[in-house]
């Protein structure tokens, strides 16, 4: 018999226009963007495709969240809402809200980071890892090598590889690692997933070395997901009980609940340990606020609780997620090359392979974002050498063994026409690929350059 088709698990009640500049007017715009897709104006984007993070679409359940949302200093009713919910679910008793995930890092680093430590980690995130060199330590990437390899078709390819990470522990010393950073999933990896037998022996090694371990946990729904899935053992458990294994395995965490807690603002550090929350607690009153709102409103919080909740069922991610794949299996139909396997939040489209003709110097990643833009008013975002930014020490470029355009699929806003379009789009451009020519950096900050950089064409005559 014929399966049933899977739907989207829910139905559209309120709706944003969005249009569409003509081709000409957009060649226009990126231009007076110094060819810099942060710069644009979103009203100038057709789809917008730049992050997943703060973009997702509020359910009826979230937006009535709102209006009951007790904006009290201290104490607040929307607080405890929160908490009860995120305690229940990661089983971590201390919870300290912060406006977003780089100021729970900010927060959490204060309290733990000090100059010349290390932090290994699998690919830090850009914030995770400015905020530690920020401190002067290192950030140690320790991802597993079958992560940099595009033929290889590991299904968790965000795992931290233990043979790297226990000879940096016995090479460096305990003394000078304050915490391992396990990212789940990995952003800057390809949105890859992480397995749970990984977290359990990463969890393992910190435990003999009596090093901490603390969770970057953006997309951790999505990362159950893939358990669920992927993961043998763990087919019939529920996302809310792998969850709680994840979490079982950790000090603490820092979340950015722009992703999975599908709210617009927000995020939090779940933490284990007494004595940590009290040392963090005094930075969160100097850089957030007081304990119980911590740089979010109460309304926010209580949107906050309700979209956890709804982020971890079965239903909504799987329909999220095979949004996702879908893009990616279309674009490799139209011959696109893309990082494989697809991952949970984003199609990274692997510009080097796009441009083979554009050297990594030349931004190929950076110059297939403003072509994409130019042909259909689709905005990624460069995953790629602005990204990776200069060493902190030598001041020379980095070099990541990828260049990628990442086209982040923002949660329940598009529909599967937009994604033909972005397909669309991406067809056109690898028609004249190779009347392309690539982009140097004509302005950058001193550090996180991408977000500011302002590019020039490269002339080639
Ligand atoms: C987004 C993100 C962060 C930072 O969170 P913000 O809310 O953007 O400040 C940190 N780590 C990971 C893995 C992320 O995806």
């Amino acid at each position: 018999m014929d399966k049933m088709p899977f739907a989207e698990p829910y139905k559209i009640k309120v709706v944003e226009q969005i249009k569409q500049l003509s081709r000409e007017e957009r060649i226009a715009k990126i231009k007076e963007a110094k060819l810099n897709l942060f710069n644009l104006k979103a009203e100038d984007v057709y789809i917008d495709l730049l992050t997943d993070s703060g973009t997702g679409a509020m359910s009826d359940n979230q937006w009535s969240a709102l209006m009951k949302g007790d904006e009290s200093y201290a104490g607040s009713r929307s607080f405890f809402q929160m908490k009860d919910m995120l305690v229940k679910l990661l089983g971590m008793p201390y919870i300290i809200p912060t406006h977003q995930g780089r100021a729970a890092e900010n927060v959490l680093f204060s309290a733990m980071v000090k100059k010349g430590d290390i932090i290994p980690g699998n690919t830090h995130f850009d914030t995770t890892k400015g905020h530690i060199e920020f401190r002067n330590a290192i950030a140690y990437d320790c991802t597993i090598e079958d992560s940099f390899d595009n033929e290889s078709n590991h299904q968790f390819k965000g795992n931290i590889d233990l043979v790297k990470l226990e000879e940096v522990i016995k090479k460096e010393g305990r003394a000078r690692i304050p915490f391992v950073v396990h990212t789940i999933t990995c952003n800057s990896g390809g949105g890859q997933p992480v397995s749970m037998d990984n977290i359990r022996k990463v969890s393992r090694l910190c435990k003999k070395y009596n090093i901490k371990l603390i969770f970057d946990v953006a997309r951790f729904a999505e990362n159950a997901y893939f358990i669920k899935t992927r993961e043998e053992g763990y087919e019939k458990l529920t996302i809310k009980e792998i969850v709680s294994e994840i979490f079982s395995y950790a000090d603490g965490c820092t979340m950015s609940a722009k992703k999975d807690g599908i709210v617009n603002i927000g995020g939090f550090i779940a933490l284990k340990d007494e004595e940590l929350y009290k040392k963090c607690s005094v930075y969160t009153i100097m850089f957030e606020g007081y304990l119980t709102y911590g740089g979010m409103s109460g309304r926010d919080m209580a949107a906050l609780a309700k979209g956890i909740d709804e982020a971890t069922e079965f239903d909504y991610l799987h329909n999220r997620i095979q949004q996702v794949q879908r893009l990616g299996k279309r674009l490799e139909e139209e011959g696109i090359p893309i990082l494989k396997p697809i991952g949970g939040h984003a199609v990274y489209v692997d510009a080097m392979k796009f441009f083979p003709h554009i050297p990594q110097d030349h931004c190929p990643a950076q110059t297939l974002g403003v072509e994409l833009y130019i042909e259909a008013g689709v905005r990624g975002v460069e995953i790629g050498i602005v990204l990776a930014d200069r060493d902190p020490v030598t001041r020379e470029n980095r070099y990541p063994k990828f260049d990628l355009l990442r086209l982040a699929i923002p949660r329940r806003v598009y529909t599967e026409n937009h994604m033909e379009v972005v397909v669309w789009g991406l067809k056109q451009v690898y028609k004249r690929r190779e009347s392309c020519s690539g982009l140097k950096i004509t302005y950058e900050a001193p550090i996180m350059r991408h977000f500011t950089a302002e590019f020039a064409p490269i002339d080639n005559s």
